[in-house]
């Protein structure tokens, strides 16, 4: 603990932070079919008596409007509310009830955290200036729900938006804060090649589509290491490969698939480019034909196939001052950028914005697995350290008068 306590306020709402975060973790749902996980978080708003309008601009997305008592910005909040096709592996008294479904990414964190501002900040509107839009986003796990919501209008009138995310990797009490390109622009591409199959004593009379696949697949690579800049990060893991079934037959079909990553929208393409290209050759090469499929195939015109999060020098800057001002200097831990994927992007590349990571580690609570893994936990503690980073940055912001007080 730092030097100055965490908020009454907050501390008043422990046992309902834990209770909304227990009960979404028990109860997870795949991406864009948030259907009861909408109508609890609906439900638990409703319960809270607020001065606020709840609207469903999607099937599975809640934005709840709250408007202050003077003018001010309009400030965007965002929690993710999807889990992840995982099957759960801990002890959890209140390990998930659903085969197969697991909050392994913490967003039921997010989303109990994010409940847990509304209801303050809610109870304070006459201290508010501006608006906030609180976001209960779907689907962020496979992307497209908050391009889902952007068509809806989300964005228009926005000033700046912020949002977190737990890291694993940051000790509880500790946030992680970084600039720029900070999550990775990524696409899932399928390949399927085919040819001749026939008996594996007699190759010269096949195409051998395993063999060319596993060649296409080592050349791509090694194309993007020296056809790219060395200094740009970029990264194509092949997570699946599917291909024949008898010992003595060659096979006429391989499927393989995964994903590409880069910090940089423009190399992305250039690396969807190359991978094309060497399928192109070394199926010519070897007689094979072959489809790609890239997940963004088929977007509608003017749309971006994919981005990478971007924190904004204004925001960050923000940001970092609530956490040091309010909370503490020494709990500020500088990120390096990831690989990993994350569609707040898409709203980062269209008004200032801000994620932050809310440390959830702890080694005596076994809260050390990384995210998408089956015995990921978090230290329930970073709930009030999610809370208080919001209030924090509201008071920064000059929206919310002198209530954080953490
Ligand atoms: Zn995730
Ligand atoms: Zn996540």
């Amino acid at each position: 603990m730092s030097a100055r306590p965490i908020a009454d306020e907050i501390k008043k709402h422990a046992d309902l932070l834990l209770q909304w975060r227990r009960y979404l973790h028990q109860h997870p749902e795949l991406s864009f079919k948030e259907f009861d996980t909408a109508r609890y978080i609906v439900e638990q708003i409703e319960a809270m008596n607020l001065p606020v309008t709840i609207t469903r601009p999607t099937p599975t997305s809640i934005v709840v409007h709250l408007v202050g008592a003077s003018d001010g910005p309009t400030i965007l909040l965002r929690a993710d509310i999807d889990a992840l096709p995982i099957q759960e592996d801990t002890d959890l008294a209140f390990k998930s009830a659903k085969d197969g479904i697991m909050h392994a990414c913490g967003h039921d964190a997010h989303t109990a955290i994010l409940l847990g501002v509304l209801n303050i900040v809610g109870q304070n509107a006459e201290q508010l200036k501006g608006t906030i839009r609180f976001v209960f986003q779907a689907a962020e796990e496979v992307g497209g729900g908050a391009r889902e919501l952007i068509r809806t209008g989300l964005l228009e009138g926005v000033d700046q938006a912020y949002a977190i995310h737990v890291s694993p990797s940051i000790p509880t009490g500790q946030y992680g804060v970084g600039y720029g390109s900070l999550m990775a622009a990524g696409e899932a591409f399928d390949v399927e090649i085919w040819g001749s199959g026939g008996h594996a004593a007699k190759p010269e009379e096949a195409n051998d589509p395993i063999n060319v696949a596993i060649q296409a697949i080592t050349a791509a690579k090694q194309l993007l290491e020296r056809k790219t800049d060395p200094l740009n990060p970029k990264l194509m893991s092949v997570t699946y490969f599917n291909a024949g079934k008898n010992n003595n037959v060659i096979s006429d079909r391989a499927n393989f698939g995964g994903t590409l990553r880069t910090l940089d929208v423009d190399l992305l393409q250039e690396v969807k480019s190359h991978l094309v290209q060497t399928l192109k050759h070394v199926t010519a090469l070897y007689g094979a034909d072959f489809r790609i499929r890239f997940e963004t195939d088929g977007l509608p015109p003017g749309e971006p196939p994919s981005l990478a999060l971007f924190n904004h020098d204004e925001t960050t800057r923000i940001a970092a001052s609530a956490i040091a001002k309010n909370l503490g200097k020494e709990r500020i831990t500088t990120v390096k950028p990831s690989l990993t994927g994350e569609d707040f992007a898409f709203i980062s590349a269209i008004v200032p914005s801000t994620m932050v990571f809310v440390g959830v580690r702890n080694e005596a609570l076994d809260a050390v697995y990384p995210l998408h893994h089956p015995k990921f936990r978090i230290d329930e503690a970073a709930l009030e350290y999610g809370v208080a980073y919001f209030l924090s940055l509201l008071e920064e912001l000059t929206v919310l008068e002198r209530h954080a007080e953490v």
